[in-house]
């Protein structure tokens, strides 16, 4: 029997039973053996629960070993996992559990009485999942069942095209929708991402990524996994505490605002950083003066990469040529990237259009949305991504934004992000959200929403734009507020920005 996805990740793994997968900062360490041992035990509970190929387990949960080995659980049970934001409200959760139907569903020991009637009506059963103590018993009875399960292993037998997980996008520009992944989609994507970042059976990740999310689910794990390696698995991103281990680690996994956090703290040095080898980022734009303040700091080039719940990831910056800021770098191995016009013609090198992919890695469908997933591909099988993009001289992919976010001023097209980094480079400017609203002449006018160090006149901002950006680019207005929306994968929420301001103009 093979079960694609888990007999491919562990397939280095389970040759070293007594190398630790995972290490935690209370000093429990959780062996390959252990992995097999638990994940067998329960699988062995989720289909006792009666979960059958195909069935889907959603579980919202706070970050813990037990909750990232429910995952590999679900696949080996033949199931499909489905994650969600630890964030998500009870009402939010019915939405979920009524458009996935999970046979069952995993929450937190602390919201059981809020979730039961939700997950009645779902027809899911409710099991829980707390966050086990060192030297206390399993916490939930989910870890219950597992303790007491049948030992044997339990690999249900699934191909490369089955599902493996649904996983809701973060929801930035709208309602999320459920990604559909395959057990290939998943497996194809870690074993290019081992090869283009070099990972090994000596690497130690740093993991402060949470796992309801495909940046410290599947990119972090899957990729480590894959090579045989092993993470400390931290249950937040923290500084105490990835100060603490960045020194016993070789790579660390973050969001942008985990290096701007790091830069911020002057425990960040060339000696502190120093055993890491590699620093990956994603998930939402790196600044390149953050790319730049860290190389000051420690030495290390920050690798930028690009992709979404979707595709898993696109491209990544080069491991051993060079890491440009600013940019997203190449399409990986196998897959292919294009940019594309309004018409859906093929654009020249250098011009901005909308970014479209296909390979292996891209996904199979929005669940239980025919009609958006055949909107959102083109026929010869690219997936349009949403995102706006150019391919430099050199074939570096930069991320210019989202096509929802894109101003269009007086008929003009203006690309947020170049007039973001026309405000940044102002004295006294913290960062910027450039939006668009309703205005009575120009269709949409343009919005700076800035944070500032220290107060400044709206003219300080808006006369050194004169200078660098043609009229119809510059800000009718800017706005300054304390701190610009983000979720917590540090996602700029603009759909929020827009909404804010949407009467400015009238
Ligand atoms: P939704 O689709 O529900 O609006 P979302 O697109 O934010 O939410 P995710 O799949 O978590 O959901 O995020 C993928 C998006 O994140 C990409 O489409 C892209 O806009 C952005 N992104 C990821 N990596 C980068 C990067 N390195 N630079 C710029 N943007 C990035
Ligand atoms: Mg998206």
């Amino acid at each position: 029997m093979t079960n694609h996805l888990f007999d491919g990740l562990l397939k280095k793994g389970l040759k070293t039973p007594e190398k630790a997968f995972a290490t935690l900062i209370d000093g429990r360490i959780f062996t390959y053996r252990d992995l097999d041992n638990d994940t067998a035990q329960m699988a062995n509970a989720l289909i006792a629960l009666g979960v059958e190929p195909g069935d889907r387990v959603a579980v919202q949960v706070e970050k813990s070993i037990e909750a990232f080995f429910l995952y590999l659980a679900t696949v080996r049970a033949g199931g499909v996992f489905l994650p969600l934001n630890t964030g998500y409200t009870p009402s939010e959760i019915e939405y979920f559990l009524g458009d996935a139907k999970p046979r069952v569903f995993v929450c937190s020991p602390k919201k059981k009485d809020a979730l039961t009637p939700i997950a009645e009506k779902a027809g899911a059963k409710l099991e829980t999942l707390g966050v086990r103590r060192k030297g206390e018993a399993p916490a939930g009875s989910i870890a219950e069942r597992s303790a007491d399960a049948e030992k044997s292993s339990n690999v249900i037998e699934r191909s490369a095209g089955d599902l493996a997980a649904i996983l809701y996008t973060s929801g930035t520009t709208g309602r999320s929708k459920g990604a559909m992944l395959t057990h290939d989609n998943l497996l194809s994507n870690a074993e290019v991402l081992e090869d283009t970042w070099a990972f090994t059976s000596q690497d130690v990740l740093l993991h402060a990524l949470p796992i309801f999310h495909t940046h410290g689910l599947f990119v972090a794990t899957n990729t480590v996994l894959i090579a045989g390696g092993s993470v400390i698995f931290l249950e937040k991103f923290d500084l105490d505490t990835v100060f603490a281990h960045l020194g016993e680690a070789t790579s660390m996994m973050g969001v942008p605002t985990f290096y701007t956090r790091m830069l911020d703290d002057e425990r960040l040095s060339k000696e502190t950083a120093g055993h890491i080898r590699l620093f990956t980022s994603g998930s939402a734009p790196l600044l390149a003066e953050t790319h730049r303040a860290f190389e000051r700091r420690t030495g290390q080039r920050i690798l930028e990469r690009y992709g979404m719940t979707e595709t898993n990831m696109s491209t990544s910056n080069p491991y051993d040529g060079e890491r440009r800021a600013g940019t997203v770098g190449f399409p990986l191995e196998g897959t292919e990237l294009r940019i594309v016009g309004e018409d859906g013609k093929e654009l020249a090198q250098g011009e901005i259009g909308s970014i479209e992919v296909r390979g292996p890695n891209v996904f199979k469908g929005y669940w239980q949305m025919p009609e958006k997933t055949k909107s959102e591909f083109r026929d010869d099988g690219f997936f349009i991504t949403g995102d706006l993009g150019q391919i430099d001289e050199e074939g570096y992919v930069s991320i210019v934004g989202r096509d929802k976010d894109l101003v269009i001023s007086g008929g003009y097209n203006v690309y947020p992000k170049e007039v973001e980094l026309a405000i940044d480079e102002i004295d006294g400017i913290v960062e910027s959200a450039v939006i668009g609203v309703p205005h009575p002449d120009f269709g949409e006018g343009v919005v700076g929403i800035v944070v500032a160090e220290r107060p400044i006149e709206e003219e300080a901002v808006v006369a050194p734009l004169k200078e660098k950006l043609a009229k119809y680019k510059q800000p009718k207005r800017i706005i300054f507020v304390d701190e610009i929306p983000r979720n917590t994968m540090g996602k700029v929420q603009k759909n929020i920005l827009r909404d804010t301001y949407a009467d400015l103009f009238n």
